[in-house]
């Protein structure tokens, strides 16, 4: 079992609502509950997708995620009372790490809402900022690189980052969350499961 007491203590410092559950279906079923007949924006996120939060929410809210409604869904998702979404890094330290090509993902989780969720995966988690944004970059990254079929080194080796110029490079904004920002409320939902990459 994980010990997310030190990330958890170090997140509520940061001003960080946290919540932990063994599963991602207790996960699940709680954001189910808390998120009720509002507007919903979605990242893009393998980790809401493995956990089926838009089927589930869907179902009473209004929710906008480009993966399941075409690309304008994107602008909608940025309008959301809330947001949902992952990190790609999780410092035990308490920072946020997302890397994104589009920028909607990383826009969503700065402003806009009133309250944005983070559900993170304990594979995301890595004890300092520098191993934190070292997983983003070279674990994170690569691997969404593959799952898009980007014309990169990474995608084509999957061993890491290679800092590539190509034109499919999807590494082109890094947003640290420090804390939370002003005036949203913040959650992580932390999951002892390894949710997406
Ligand atoms: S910068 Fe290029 S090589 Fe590095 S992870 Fe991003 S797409 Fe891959």
């Amino acid at each position: 079992m994980t010990d997310f007491t030190t990330v958890q203590k170090n997140l509520t410092d940061r001003g960080f609502a946290v919540k932990v559950f063994a599963t991602g279906a207790e996960a699940a079923a709680y954001l189910n509950g808390a998120i009720d007949g509002t507007s919903v924006g979605i990242g893009g996120s393998v980790t809401v997708q493995e956990l089926g939060l838009h089927e589930l929410l869907a179902a009473h809210n209004q929710v906008h995620w480009h993966w399941a409604n075409g690309p304008t869904a994107r602008t909608a998702a940025m309008n959301a009372q809330v947001y949902i979404t992952s990190v790609n890094g999780l410092a035990e330290t308490g920072e946020l790490i997302n890397i994104d090509g589009a920028g909607n993902r990383v826009a969503g989780t700065l402003f806009g809402h009133q309250k944005v969720y983070f559900v993170v995966g304990r594979n995301k988690l890595a004890p300092t900022y520098e191993q934190a944004l070292w997983r983003a970059r070279n674990i994170a990254a690569p691997k969404n690189a593959q799952r898009l079929n980007c014309k990169t080194p990474c995608a084509a080796k999957g061993d890491r980052c290679y800092d590539c110029k190509s034109p499919g490079r999807i590494c082109r904004g890094l947003v640290v969350l420090w804390e939370a920002m002003m005036d949203m409320e913040m959650e992580v939902v932390l999951v002892d499961e390894d949710l997406g990459y």
